[in-house]
């Protein structure tokens, strides 16, 4: 029989943070900010935990991670450190195994989602966007190349670019229309507010323990230096972004804000969810072998991955928002391991707190696509319920990502919500 949590609300079938998921994230509430896990409609105070002998049994540095305002110290220590920690807090949530004076332990140090505010979970060093979605990568490339969609690279090696950590920001804060340099085929270079915004709908990756500079991370242990997953809008101007991005890649527009959902969710939680890593086809090339995995067989996660958006309209009219994309991180072409084996591979020093994140992921489907460039390929605007066409972002429009998996005879994982809303350009 399934784990249930005394907790009612995480017992709810469409709950986000049942007791399976036990998330970590950064809250803050009363004036002060703290760590966190999310369970039903609740998070459990970490910090609270570690102050009254909750975690007892548990290492001391496990416990002085418990009480930092950051997720790095806890990330830091890996998965020999993060297993009993999850064990303890599931005891101490399980309807089953938590025996009444545990329960009225833990009950006053829960605080209503409602009352916190999520903050950033970790100090991000840097920031690195990948390209992993093979149909997203052939879908844009057919815009610019019809012919000849895939560059000869794309087979062969994981594309991917270093992005900028300090515009990231959390889930809820406003997005300012950027500024910056484009040019149509009939004009000049001209300075002004984009206006073609894009989101990217993807997943990011936190690195655990690092790697010292000069030293490479074998494909095989390759997992045991990520955190947990998380759900990021990589927002981008797709006009600056046609002008500046030869021949060095993305540069202003993709920097001015990334989004992040405030939840990370852990390989563990995320364990009954593994699937084969996406076949390759027939004439695919083998990869090499530092990026040959001895676990395809589970290297591939079922995660299913949505964007919604909403106009101000809409929201004035309480309309629901639309579904743009669904998509599944198991089509990446290539897998979060190969990502990180990758990255490494020239002993570049990957640290604590860094983000990884896919790449816009898309299916093969029309439906799947993880971005409103992907969806300019059939040349069809998008309609709101309310008549609105919609090419790309307009002001006060609201984009929200949500993730969950979800398999028969099994408990539903969310990963929460990571919601950008855009305002207006500041230029005159
Ligand atoms: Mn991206």
């Amino acid at each position: 029989m399934a784990l249930k949590s005394w907790i009612a609300s995480a017992n709810e079938p469409d709950a986000d943070f049942p007791i399976q998921n036990l998330p970590y994230g950064v809250f803050r509430h009363g004036g002060q900010t703290q760590i966190g896990v999310a369970i039903g409609d609740c998070i459990l105070d970490l910090h609270a935990c570690a102050s009254r002998g909750l975690l007892a049994g548990l290492s001391e540095e496990t416990r002085a991670a418990c009480r930092a305002e950051w997720l790095n110290p806890l990330m830091r220590l890996g998965p020999v450190a993060w297993r009993p920690l999850r064990c303890r807090l599931t005891a101490l949530l399980d309807e089953a195994g938590a025996v009444p004076e545990t329960q009225n332990r833990v009950r006053p140090l829960l605080v209503s989602m409602q009352e916190a505010e999520m903050e950033l979970p970790a100090e991000i060093g840097d920031y690195t966007d990948f390209y992993a979605s093979i149909d997203h990568a052939t879908r844009v490339g057919k815009l610019f190349r019809p012919d000849n969609p895939l560059l000869p690279n794309y087979k062969h090696i994981p594309i991917g670019y270093h992005g900028r950590a300090s515009s990231i920001v959390a889930s809820g804060q406003e997005i300012r229309r950027p500024c910056g340099q484009t040019k149509s085929a009939e004009s000049d270079p001209a300075f002004g507010p984009t206006r073609a915004l894009d989101y990217e709908l993807e997943v990011g990756f936190f690195v655990g323990p690092g790697n010292p500079l000069g030293q490479s991370i074998p494909i095989a242990e390759a997992e045991d230096h990520i955190f947990g997953l998380c759900l990021v809008n990589d927002w981008s101007a797709r006009d600056m972004q046609t002008w500046e991005y030869q021949p060095l890649g993305p540069f202003l527009a993709k920097s001015f804000a990334t989004t992040l959902s405030p939840w990370i969710v852990t390989l563990e939680a995320l364990a009954p969810y593994r699937a084969w890593a996406r076949e390759r086809a027939a004439g695919d090339p083998t990869p090499l072998a530092y990026l040959r995995s001895p676990t395809a067989e589970r290297d591939g996660i079922d995660l299913w991955l949505e964007a919604f958006l909403e106009s101000r309209r809409m929201r004035e009219a309480g309309a629901a928002p639309i579904l743009l994309g669904r998509s599944n991180l198991r089509d990446l072409y290539w897998t979060i391991a190969q990502l990180v084996a990758h990255h490494a591979s020239n002993g570049c020093n990957l640290r604590t707190g860094d983000l990884l994140a896919t790449g816009t992921v898309s299916g093969s489907d029309a439906g799947s696509e993880g971005c409103l460039l992907e969806k300019r390929y059939n040349a069809e605007p998008i309609y709101l319920p309310d008549g609105e066409a919609r090419t790309y972002l307009e002001d006060g429009d609201r984009i929200t990502l949500r993730a969950y998996a979800q398999r028969p005879g099994m408990p539903r994982i969310g990963f929460g919500i990571c919601s950008g809303t855009i305002v207006g350009a500041s230029y005159e």
